[in-house]
């Protein structure tokens, strides 16, 4: 299995910033640690070509050139450099990649991306720009993919992508959030589950199987990008959902249970994740990643692909 990562392109932030940036090569330290089959790259920095399928050519050339306003980094919650620059093309670069990979071998893995908050025009909530838009939308054209499914379990709602594919039905956006949580003024997704707070694994559980039969009901996706978000966790500082690290590991089981069951492959993000314990977000995502290349080396997986190849969007 292929994962990308893109932790050397560090994003300088102030003291005190409440963004987790030490979990990446955490995460990476972990994939190298326990599991060194794992085929590890460098992803190459999304163009501009790439990000203009999600994102408006003045906001990808005033992100470019540090001209955000002051309101617009604040939204962002980033300060602007142009370190700051590189790493968001480098995270869209990694979800590209594991998209491809995914669409090759079955399964592929960004350890970063599920930048979910940004929108045509703007970035959000630490989200510079929306590579699974832009991923989706490139595998489309690149003849790849026709239907792209994103399935969106970080405790947030994908509003950014919700926004940038509301009238596009070759990509479906599925939203499983905490209701009370940011953004507080949320978009429309083709199907958002929104959960109250203090919901576990069982609630979870449920919402999401009844997901994926809306899911199935609805669309045919030819790949999935699932942004794997560890912020249910129960130990989350900004999550207000209560998942156990058990509930969350079945929650990625039924995913790939159900991506296997129809024979569509699956490129993972990790989005979003903030413990009060850096290092039990860091096990979340492990869990994902762990799973996620135990179904690359099953028989399953491996025949997924050569049918998608000749679809045309
Ligand atoms: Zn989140």
């Amino acid at each position: 299995m292929r994962a990308f990562f893109c932790d050397e392109f560090i994003l300088p932030l102030p003291a005190g910033h409440r963004f987790p940036m030490r979990k990446y090569s955490l995460l990476r330290a972990w994939v190298v640690e326990n599991l060194p089959e794992i085929d590890l790259h460098v992803p190459p920095p999304a163009s501009d070509g790439q990000l203009a399928l999600a994102h408006t050519p003045d906001y990808i050339d005033r992100v470019t050139r540090g001209l955000l306003t002051d309101k617009e980094q604040r939204e962002l919650g980033f300060p602007w450099s142009l370190a700051m620059v590189e790493r968001a093309r480098r995270s869209v670069g990694a979800t590209i990649c594991a998209a491809r990979a995914a669409l090759e071998d079955g399964v592929g893995v960004n350890l970063a991306g599920g930048t979910h908050h940004a929108y045509a025009d703007k970035g959000s909530g630490f989200c510079v720009f929306n590579d699974a838009v832009v991923a989706a939308r490139l595998m489309q054209a690149e003849r790849r993919a026709a239907r792209v499914a994103l399935v969106d379990l970080d405790v947030h709602q994908g509003n950014g992508s919700a926004a940038i594919l509301a009238d596009d039905p070759s990509v479906f956006t599925l939203s499983l959030h905490a209701a009370g949580n940011f953004p507080f003024r949320k978009e429309k997704s083709d199907l958002d589950v929104a959960l109250p707070d203090g919901s576990g694994d069982a609630i979870y559980l449920a919402a999401l199987d009844g997901a994926l039969e809306t899911l199935e009901a609805r669309f045919s996706p030819s790949l999935i990008i699932y942004l794997a978000g560890a912020d249910p966790h129960e130990g989350d500082r900004l999550g207000r959902l209560k998942l156990s690290f058990a509930g969350l590991l079945e929650r990625d089981r039924r995913v790939f249970d159900w991506a296997a069951r129809r024979a569509v492959p699956i490129a993972v993000t990790m989005a979003g994740g903030y413990g009060h314990v850096i290092e039990e977000t860091c096990a979340v995502h492990a869990q994902t990643i762990g799973l996620a290349y135990a179904r690359s080396t099953s028989n399953a997986s491996r025949s997924l692909c050569a049918a998608e190849f000749d679809e045309s969007p």
